[in-house]
């Protein structure tokens, strides 16, 4: 049975990525198991190669359903239903702040939502970000909705759901790139002597491909940063993918090596954690509990983050996903 499907899978594969996109996304309207089992077996496959840039093509054409990536983006973004800007800037980006508007003293907006927006009287100022942050417009724990830019006022957006199988390949396929992407956080991980990591300038080239692809997921707007907030946060997700659970599926045993050591990678990081004593009566607190155990890649992934000293691009990343609000309230 096992050997039946690898060998349809390496039918499908041949197909190259558009026209294989193409047949999965067939067979989904079939069976939701068989396009997962085929997506799985074929994804592992790009996985055992080294090169990101050609993983990268086949997940685009296979979150696209075998479209082209553009014109995918812009229909998904016809069902935005982000009613926040959620504009993420890093440093010495030009923004503005608003004390009547404010609801918090550290609102920020950006310069189109300003301009948007009606401040006339009003006391603010124009500020260059030292840190970085994000647009508060359209958020009603920041700001109040009458300094709301006139995208962003309550309301505006069309809270039509997608169609149920615009994002149907993509609920398939996120989750595996958000995989692929911790494999690489993992492989990467090069300890220095003194326990800390640094992500090199090759390190960074190889997991950027795949970090920009979610990146460019993300500026599909609210329907499909809703797909990579459900694959972050859903710990089943994170169960299977990240487990030694689904390798029985596997053909070779090369792939069960590389998942193997990409775990031993994991947990020998993890014990690097310096772990404070804990004094006898509170053993059993469980919020002090000595070992770690994430639950979700978004848990894994910040994990990572404290160990690579935060870098910038990733951080951009999670923070333009605060929109969503499911996501924003589990993290
Ligand atoms: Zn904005
Ligand atoms: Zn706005
Ligand atoms: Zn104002």
């Amino acid at each position: 049975m096992a050997e039946a499907i690898d060998d349809e899978v390496d039918g499908i594969a041949k197909l190259g990525p558009k026209f294989a996109a193409i047949h999965i996304d067939k067979k989904l309207k079939v069976s939701l198991q068989l396009a997962k089992k085929h997506v799985n077996l074929l994804l592992h496959r790009l996985l055992d190669t080294n090169d990101d840039t050609d993983c990268v093509v086949w997940y685009r054409y296979l979150v696209a359903a075998g479209n082209e990536f553009y014109d995918f983006k812009s229909e998904v973004l016809k069902y935005d239903d982000a009613s926040r800007c959620g504009l993420v800037w890093t440093a010495n980006f030009v923004a503005y702040r608003c004390r009547t508007c404010g609801v918090t003293p550290c609102m920020s907006i950006c310069s189109d939502c300003f301009h948007n927006s009606d401040h006339t009287g009003h006391d603010f100022n124009m500020f260059r970000s030292h840190a970085g942050g994000a647009c508060d417009c359209g958020d009603v724990h920041a700001m109040r909705h009458t300094g709301f830019c006139s995208n962003h006022v309550p309301g505006k957006r069309s809270v039509q759901k997608p169609p149920s199988h615009l994002l149907a390949m993509a609920e398939l396929v996120v989750p595996r790139i958000v995989y692929h992407f911790v494999l690489r956080l993992r492989k990467l991980c090069q300890p220095e002597r003194n326990g800390s990591y640094k992500l090199t300038e090759v390190m960074k080239e190889q997991y950027t491909q795949v970090s920009q692809l979610l990146d460019d997921l993300s500026k599909m707007g609210g329907a499909m940063k809703h797909v990579i907030c459900q694959s972050l946060c859903n710990p089943e997700n994170y169960k299977i993918l990240s487990s030694t659970e689904d390798l029985a599926v596997l053909p070779n045993d090369d792939k069960k090596k590389f998942k193997e050591s990409s775990i031993d990678e994991y947990y020998a990081a993890l014990l690097t954690l310096p772990t404070p004593s804990i004094p006898e009566i509170l053993q059993d607190c469980p919020g002090l509990s000595q070992i770690l155990v994430h639950t979700s890649f978004l848990q894994e992934i910040m994990f990572w983050m404290v160990k690579y000293e935060f870098p910038e691009k990733i951080i951009t990343f999670l923070l333009s996903l605060l929109t969503d609000v499911e996501y924003k309230a589990s993290s």
